[in-house]
Parts: structure tokens; C-alpha cells; sequence
């Protein structure tokens, strides 16, 4: 029978039709054929559904591809949380991005273009990092912190040698994974002394003995004990004999004046630790990676030691990360370095003028002063000057949806934007993003 309008479903375009539509141009050597014919797919249903026009199925799937090939898109991190683990930790800095850029082609990580011959792999960073620490020796990389620890107690410890180690310092670093396990894990025997809150020079001088491999500080990176502790110095523990090894975390190269209790690889080295891991990817503001570093003849020969072991092939890193972290360490401040620096008033001048762009524009923004952390396994307990747009919390939600998404954090039934985390380039994307949510927030 015969109607007026045909049913909308029969006007669905074809596949190949939809792949010919010029809104498409180009989109299937950009993401592939299979991810752009996907969309295509989940549009034509949607149009059989009567959700969307036919006329609409191309530009539909055009949107729904992602900006690049990936599925991982780019989050503004409004929390307040300089290193978020769920955003990745530390952004890279333009620099390191450029250096990812020639690191992604061919290049010679490995050739020394003079002589046509093999050269050392990654010698730039590697020189970068024994710069940037005085009293270091040796460096090598890893692919994080915890692969940087393994490798070194499976190089010095793994045939059940003894890792002597503060029950105070035996810390889960994250979703369930725990250092005296990683230890473990590696053939090292673990001879915990002391008590969670106080281990005494006397507890490990009395568990050194002819299977000790070395002593092993952990910095307790993501908490804080308070009260009746005690934990005994790096300098103390090098005067007894075997190697000390110091897990400081986070990755700072030098004292940060805001940061006076964060451990840093040269202070830690000139105490007297043999070795010092921590990752790349904290406050030195890199990528992932696990730096280790020698202080001294022994340090220096034990880092030798470690990258001559099987398994420091199996945890290598690529020439992205080699390229990225000279970069982050040889070149301009990193975007968490600036963070931290960051001047609180510059902060509040900047909420103030998002705050009054939004009002202005009917949306219900004030600006609020907050405290910020650090974050990622970092300096917990340090509290950062900051300043925040608040949004009733609604927003929240429409945000992490929004494009670009945000990622802010809810305090007092409010949704703060807090800005410490972000730089001021991005406080335009910011505000196009609140607009853009301001008339449908879900929620
Ligand atoms: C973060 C952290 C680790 C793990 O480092 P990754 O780079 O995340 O593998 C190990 N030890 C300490 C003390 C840490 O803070």
C-alpha cells in the first residue's frame, strides 16, 4: 500500500554510500577502514531506530570517531591532583612531545651515524640524568619504578639473597600490588626488622649477616605515619657494611623548596646510597619509566651490574621513553615542575576571570580559593595554594562527558574547578567546555 512518506528506515544508505559521503573523506586512512565502518554500522542502525534521519547517518559516524586513531582521549585535569594515576600522572611538556614526534619514525637510538656502527642505547638520557645528579655514577632506565626495583633485586638478590627492609616501609603502591611481594616475586627473601611505626639502626644491624644482599629503603610515598614513629636515615644505614638501595618514589632530581620531606636522588646519593630507583613519570614530570642511579665506586658497579642482568632486556624501555625523558630532564621546565611553582595569586586572578566570563554568561560560576596535592604516589600531605571555578556539582557529570572531557572534583556539594593542575593555555578550552555543558547539565 502506498503512503504519503516513505518509511524512513527503507531510506537508510548503503554502506559503501555512507563511506562515499564527502563528510567522510579521508576518515578511513585516518582511523581504518574497520573503525570508520564500525560507526558507519552503529549509525545506520541508529537511522533503522528512527533515532537520528537518514540524511544524518554519515555526519553521525564522522562524530562518533574519536579525534585520533586511539580510543584514549585527552582529559583537563581540573582535581586538583598534580600527578592523577587515572589521567596518566605527569602531562609531558611540548618539548618532550616534539621528541616523541622524531623518536616515532626511524631514528638512531641505536647507530652511531659516524662509524655506520651499533651505538649505546640511550646515552642521551642517560648523560642527561647523570647531569642532573650530582654524585651520580652510573644511570640506567627501566620501564617504571616498580620494573627499576624488581630488576634490582632479582640482579643483587634473586638466588635468596636476604633484602633487609622496615616493616614500617612494607607499602602497597596501588591497585593491590605490594612492594614486599614485587620483592619477592624475584627469588629475594625479604627479612622484614623492626615495627610498622619504629625500626631502630640496632634492628638492622642485627639482621645483617653473610646473605645479605642489601638494605632497602622504601620512601612511604602515598601516606603518612604520625605519632610515636621512628625510621632510621639513609647516612646511618650506609655505615654498616652492605649496599643501600633507596626506593624514593617519586622521581625529583633535586630539593624542592615546597616539598621538604619528599626524598630527592641527589640528597639520597650524597647520604651515602649505593643505588637510588624511582619513576619517571612523578615529579620529575616524564614518562613512565624506572631511573635507577649509583652513587660512589660501589653504586657504580652495581648499576653495571643490573643493566648486564638477562632480565634488564625484558624490562627495557623504547625509544619513545628514551626520547621523551631526555626531554623532560634536558629541556624546559615540565608542566608539573610549573605547576608546582605555580603562584597562588596568578591562580585566583585566573578563577576570578573564568568565574566572572561564565556568570556572564548566565552560568552559575564562582571563584573559590582550595588546596591542591600532589597526588600519584607523591609528597602525601603537602597542601598547594590553589584556586577553583565552583559549578553546582551537577556539572561533574556533564563534564566527563563533555568534549573536551573534564575532570574536576566535588567538595561541599559543589563541582570545583581547580586550576593548579592545568595551564593557564587551556583556561579558554576550560570555559568552552562549561558552556558547552551549561544548557543540559545531566545530573
Ligand atoms: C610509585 C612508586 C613505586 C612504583 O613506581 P611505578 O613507576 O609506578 O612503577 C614504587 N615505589 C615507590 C616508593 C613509589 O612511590
Amino acid at each position: 500500500m502506498p503512503t504519503a512518506e516513505p518509511d524512513p528506515r527503507r531510506r537508510v544508505p548503503r554502506t559503501d554510500a555512507v563511506l562515499a559521503d564527502p563528510v567522510l573523506d579521508g576518515a578511513t586512512a585516518r582511523w581504518g577502514r574497520d573503525r570508520v565502518k564500525r560507526a558507519v554500522v552503529a549509525a545506520q542502525q541508529a537511522a533503522r531506530e528512527g533515532r537520528i534521519a537518514p540524511e544524518e547517518v554519515a555526519a553521525a559516524a564522522r562524530a562518533a570517531l574519536p579525534a585520533t586513531a586511539t580510543g584514549i582521549r585527552a582529559v583537563l585535569n581540573a582535581s586538583g591532583v598534580l600527578l592523577h594515576t587515572n589521567l596518566g600522572r605527569a602531562p609531558l611538556s611540548a618539548a618532550a612531545v616534539d621528541a616523541l614526534r622524531v623518536a616515532a619514525g626511524t631514528c638512531d637510538v641505536e647507530l652511531d651515524l659516524a662509524t655506520g656502527r651499533r651505538g649505546p642505547r640511550g646515552s642521551g638520557v642517560l648523560a642527561a640524568l647523570r647531569d642532573a645528579v650530582p654524585g651520580a655514577g652510573a644511570t640506567w632506565v627501566a620501564n617504571n619504578g616498580a620494573a627499576a626495583l624488581a630488576l634490582v633485586c632479582a640482579a643483587l638478590a634473586g638466588t635468596g639473597g636476604e633484602v633487609v627492609v622496615s616493616r614500617g616501609q612494607l607499602v602497597e603502591i596501588g591497585d593491590g600490588f605490594r612492594i614486599p611481594e614485587l620483592i619477592e616475586s624475584t627469588g629475594a627473601r625479604l627479612r622484614p626488622v623492626g615495627t610498622t611505626n619504629r625500626t631502630h639502626l640496632r634492628d638492622y644491624a642485627d639482621a645483617v649477616g653473610p646473605d645479605t644482599a642489601f638494605l632497602l629503603v622504601v620512601h612511604p610515598s602515598n601516606f603518612v605515619v604520625s605519632g610515636f614513629v621512628s625510621a632510621v636515615g639513609v647516612r646511618e644505614l650506609a655505615g654498616l657494611g652492605p649496599p643501600v638501595v633507596v626506593d624514593i618514589g617519586s622521581g625529583l632530581l633535586a630539593p624542592h623548596p615546597l616539598l621538604p620531606d619528599e626524598p630527592d636522588a641527589a640528597s639520597t646519593l650524597a647520604a651515602g646510597a649505593d643505588l637510588v630507583t624511582a619513576s619517571g613519570d612523578k615529579l620529575l614530570g616524564g614518562p613512565q619509566a624506572g631511573l635507577l642511579f649509583g652513587g660512589g665506586d660501589r653504586g657504580t658497579a652495581l648499576v653495571e651490574r643490573v643493566r648486564r642482568f638477562p632480565l634488564a632486556r625484558a624490562v627495557r624501555v623504547d625509544k619513545l621513553t628514551l626520547a621523551a625523558l631526555e626531554a623532560s630532564v634536558d629541556g624546559p621546565p615540565t608542566p608539573v615542575r610549573e605547576f608546582l611553582d605555580a603562584d597562588p595569586a596568578g591562580l585566583r586572578d585566573r578563577a576570578g576571570a573564568l568565574a566572572a566570563a561564565l556568570a556572564a554568561d548566565g552560568v552559575d560560576a564562582t571563584a573559590l580559593d582550595t588546596v591542591a596535592g600532589v597526588g600519584g604516589g607523591g609528597a602525601p600531605g603537602v597542601e598547594l595554594p590553589s584556586a577553583a571555578v565552583a559549578l553546582p556539582e551537577r556539572y561533574a557529570a556533564a563534564l566527563r562527558a563533555g568534549d573536551p572531557p573534564v575532570l574536576g572534583r566535588i567538595a561541599d556539594g559543589r563541582c570545583l574547578l581547580d586550576l593548579r593542575a592545568l595551564p593557564s593555555s587551556s583556561d579558554a578550552a576550560l570555559a568552552g567546555a562549561v558552556r558547552a555543558v551549561a544548557d543540559r547539565p545531566v545530573g
